[in-house]
């Protein structure tokens, strides 16, 4: 066993480590080898609703707190989540499958997203209106929605949860998170180190447990005011629904279908590089994954050579082992969706230039793939691979490719490469999407806002618009002031 941060298998409620009443829990396997690693409680609406009955009466004494005294414990978290960054980022590992490298860049990355909205807290400004009326003032503040529950994916343990967390911690209010099963100890260690940190019993809450039951306490329950969801448009649609019966505010971050655009005027050692980046991270598991590369005739043969080349150099293994760039899918589904996509690209008469099956380490590895080609009617046109399949499509003019690139109903992440300034910004401005890089293949930053247009969702997270999920404008009139 490396040397991980701590495995706490037990849920925090009010500042207390706390298991299943009835012994229930689910057990935590590593993706590389499916070994057992722990487990956690497998609790369900009754704890749930003493979460949210924690997080309520923390609530009021913390939103209490100046800004500058919550910035200075969210500080104290960020510095801890840094001390032992090596340490959470091998547990990352551990549960989640994905290099080590890659780990602790994200532990790094949640770490960040506290200390920007440490900063944030401070900077949470009203308004004074010029009044209409003689005699009155018109005065609009912000303030905490309330009690908000956090549910989040396994592709990003820690940074998921971070930019809820940090945006939530600044606006004052207090949280409840679920994480995924099958990543639930990243989510555990920095509960943890919150305690440590300072911040009062009742601040930070997690539960682990039955989604179904977990989600519809949140929905239902009067005292939470806002869920945060990141994870599948599926489940997404489905919360959404529910929380809108209970009238819940609600941020909804996405599945994706990112298209990558690559003009023969582009600068290809910088589009292999981005599309490397922007395709295999985390095995191709990221929500802003490039889906779809869309490439003009005139480079599409030096393209596909080079990216092949560039693919083929990427090291499959434990993602704990130096030099391992690819680990393991995270389950068997997540392989059997990959091979379900290229065999139906191959037998809609797409060709296999790379890999196209499970690789030689068997269990939850498939080899990078680049498969030419693909067309419109073939699966991974329309639905996330969120594996490590590259498509590439072949396109003839501008006006062809944003229609193409626009031609989903997701709406997340997007990137093109080309030289021309007006093209550009031309097709930036054409993309139907939250997020473009141009000439970049990565480009989430804490400082950015990030969230997707259509049925990737609504809300975003990081920024100063990040925090702005987590608060509610009041307007109060001043009269008698003549
Ligand atoms: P998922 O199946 O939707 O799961 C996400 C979370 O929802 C998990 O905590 C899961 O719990 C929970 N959940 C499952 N069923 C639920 C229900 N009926 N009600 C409420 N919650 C429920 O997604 P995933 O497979 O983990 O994550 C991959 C997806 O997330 C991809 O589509 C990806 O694009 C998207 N994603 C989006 C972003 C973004 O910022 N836009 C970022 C990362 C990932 P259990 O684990 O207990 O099942």
């Amino acid at each position: 066993m490396p040397d991980t941060y701590r495995i706490i298998e037990a849920c925090l409620i009010g500042g207390e480590w706390v298991k299943a009443p009835d012994g229930a829990a689910i057990a935590v396997v590593n993706p590389f080898d499916g070994a057992r690693i722990g487990e956690v409680p497998r609790l369900g609406r009754q704890e749930t609703r003493a979460a949210i009955a924690a997080a309520s009466e923390a609530l009021g004494p913390w939103k209490a707190m100046t800004a500058s005294e919550r910035a200075g414990l969210m500080n104290r978290l960020a510095d801890l989540i840094l001390e032992h960054k090596e340490a959470l980022g091998r547990l990352l590992t551990l549960e989640q499958g994905k290099s080590l490298a890659e780990a602790v860049g994200e532990v790094a990355f949640g770490a960040a997203y506290i200390r920007w909205f440490a900063e944030e807290a401070r900077r949470i400004y009203g308004d004074i209106i010029p009044s209409p009326w003689p005699g009155r003032r018109i005065l609009v503040t912000r303030e905490p929605v309330g009690v908000v529950g956090a549910i989040t994916p396994w592709n990003f343990p820690n940074s998921m949860i971070a930019r809820k967390l940090g945006a939530a911690l600044a606006a004052g209010c207090t949280m409840v998170i679920k994480p995924a099963s099958q990543t639930p100890f990243s989510a555990l260690a920095v509960a943890d180190l919150a305690l440590k940190a300072g911040l009062p019993p009742g601040v930070v809450n997690v539960v682990t447990g039955q989604a179904g039951e977990i989600a519809a306490e949140m929905c239902e329950n009067p005292v939470l005011r806002k869920i945060s969801f990141t994870g599948s448009t599926e489940v997404g649609r489905r919360l959404a629904a529910q929380a809108s019966a209970h009238l819940k505010r609600t941020s909804m971050e996405l599945g994706g279908n990112a298209p990558f655009l690559v003009f023969d005027d582009a600068d290809l050692d910088a589009a292999i590089a981005g599309a490397v980046a922007s395709k295999f991270r985390n095995s191709g598991q990221t929500c802003v994954c490039t889906n779809r590369f869309l490439v003009q005739a005139g480079v599409h043969d030096a393209f596909v050579a080079r990216l092949k080349e560039a693919v083929a150099a990427l090291k499959l293994g434990n993602g704990l082992e130096p030099g391992v760039a690819q680990g393991p899918l995270i389950d068997e589904a997540a392989v059997e969706k990959v091979a379900a996509h290229v065999a139906d690209a191959v037998a809609k008469g797409g060709q296999v230039v790379l890999g196209g099956r499970r690789a030689e380490l068997g269990g939850r590895f498939y080899e990078p793939t680049i498969v030419t080609g693909a067309r419109a009617d073939m699966a991974v046109a329309g639905d996330e691979t969120f594996g490590p399949l590259a498509a590439v499509f072949r396109f003839e003019t501008e006006a062809e490719a944003v229609a193409m690139a626009n031609a989903t109903e997701y709406g997340l992440a997007a990137y093109l490469y080309t030289r021309d300034l007006a093209r550009a910004f031309r097709v930036s401005e054409a993309l139907e999407y939250g997020l473009v890089g141009v000439n970049e293949g990565l480009i989430t930053t804490e400082v950015a806002p990030f969230g997707g247009y259509k049925d990737s969702g609504f809300g975003k997270e990081g920024s100063k618009y990040g925090v702005e999920d987590y608060l509610n404008l009041k307007y109060t009139c001043l009269g008698g002031l003549a």
